[in-house]
């Protein structure tokens, strides 16, 4: 479908475009769209790699390269819905989103009118699906520091994987969890950046803040796989409340529409349980269909998705009061409810039962590494609020976060 048959697509992109103003203006945000191709230094960097990569390549050769470079970007600004949008990520966000409508095609779920997809910077870790009075078209805004905040979290988290050798292109690694222990004992790297990321993201407000890195080559692959899945289940929960009509009818609630605070959107835990069925079904299909994976390397996005959440909401806690709590949020249930709920739909849902079984012992996993995150962490962020550090402002003010 054609982003313009829709008469209400004018009307919620102007809105998002009000939104992004609002919050990059509140923010001191400079415009997403900056083209860092016009930065000299980007170029240069650029010209590097191309001269590096390219052992015949000349001068010629590279401005050929990069005037393509710069066609491409003109073309993902065009698409952009709003003038605030930066295009590299609504090119992923729509991609993923196609991706997750062949799943709801399969399911007979309909998804239309096709909503708007964008950012909005909030500073929180989530996902928001809105409605306004003015027309069908949904809006589902994801927060601008997610994508950099699931890289970093699924960048550590793969890292610490024991990988095993010699089999071929499959992807290979060790489940053992004294295996797991001792690769973190002799390599504290994987915490490190996981404990600069929580801190960038809770004190500084912003995972960007944390100092960017490649991933160990060897890790890279499992590393995208899983932020692939967390991206797409995401995605999908927002997409499930859409889809399940959620926003119809109770427009009050969507008060975000008036202003930017997030907060009086409630939803009730029943709706939450619900969009993470969608969610979690809609990824499924896309991370098996179109990335080949099997039930456990797609599912254990989402399950990373709850971890990240209640450790961002004890660093939270633990640096504005000194004590570790999660929070009890009266608009979503908790996080370890959620997870039990979607296990409970995958050994119920999923054959053979030992695929599910097998998805929910990798997600065992999971939650050993980020115990032992947290575990290598609590005691220096003990210190950090001993010193005085704090979490950003927004996170005391905004205690209920949405997911
Ligand atoms: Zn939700």
């Amino acid at each position: 479908m054609s982003d313009a048959v829709d008469p209400g697509w004018e009307s919620a992109a102007s809105h998002l475009a009000f939104l992004q103003e609002a919050t990059h203006r509140h923010y001191g945000i400079k415009s997403r769209s900056e083209n860092p191709l016009d930065v000299p230094a980007v170029v240069e960097h650029l010209r590097q790699v191309y001269l590096s990569i390219h052992a015949d390549g000349d001068e010629a050769g590279f401005h050929q390269m990069l005037a393509k470079q710069r066609d491409e970007r003109e073309i993902a600004v065009k698409r952009c819905p709003t003038p605030y949008e930066n295009p590299e990520w609504y090119g992923l966000m729509l991609s993923q989103f196609e991706a997750l409508s062949r799943s709801a095609a399969e399911m007979n779920l309909r998804i239309a009118p096709k909503p708007l997809l964008g950012t909005l910077a909030t500073g929180r870790v989530n996902g928001v699906a809105i409605g306004l009075h003015s027309t069908k078209t949904r809006i589902i805004l994801l927060e601008e520091g997610l994508f950099g905040f699931a890289n970093l979290m699924c960048k550590a988290v793969a890292s610490s994987m024991p990988q095993r050798e010699g089999d071929g292109e499959r992807l290979s690694f060790s489940t053992d969890l004294a295996d797991l222990r001792s690769k973190l004992l002799e390599d504290e790297t994987p915490i490190l950046r996981f404990f600069d990321a929580l801190c960038s993201y809770v004190v500084q407000g912003h995972p960007h803040h944390a100092r960017p890195y490649a991933s160990p080559p060897n890790t890279h692959g499992l590393s995208s796989i899983l932020r692939e899945s967390m991206e797409l289940f995401i995605l999908g929960h927002e997409i499930g409340h859409v889809a399940l009509g959620h926003l119809d009818g109770n427009l009050a609630r969507n008060a975000i529409a008036e202003s930017i605070d997030a907060e009086t959107v409630q939803t009730n835990w029943q709706q939450e349980f619900e969009a993470d069925l969608v969610g979690m079904h809609l990824m499924i299909r896309a991370m098996t269909r179109d990335r080949g994976m099997d039930v456990a390397l797609s599912y254990w996005g989402a399950h990373l998705f709850f971890g990240c959440i209640e450790i961002v909401e004890h660093t939270v806690s633990l640096l504005g009061t000194g004590k570790a709590e999660t929070w009890r949020s009266h608009s979503h249930p908790p996080t370890a409810a959620r997870q039990e709920r979607l296990k409970e739909v995958l050994l119920a849902t999923v054959q053979p039962r030992e695929a599910a079984e097998g998805a929910i012992s990798l997600a065992g996993v999971v939650d050993e590494i980020l115990a032992l995150f947290w575990k290598r962490c609590e005691e220096p962020l003990h210190r950090l609020h001993r010193e005085g550090t704090r979490p950003a402002q927004w996170w005391m003010a905004h205690p209920d976060a949405e997911a």
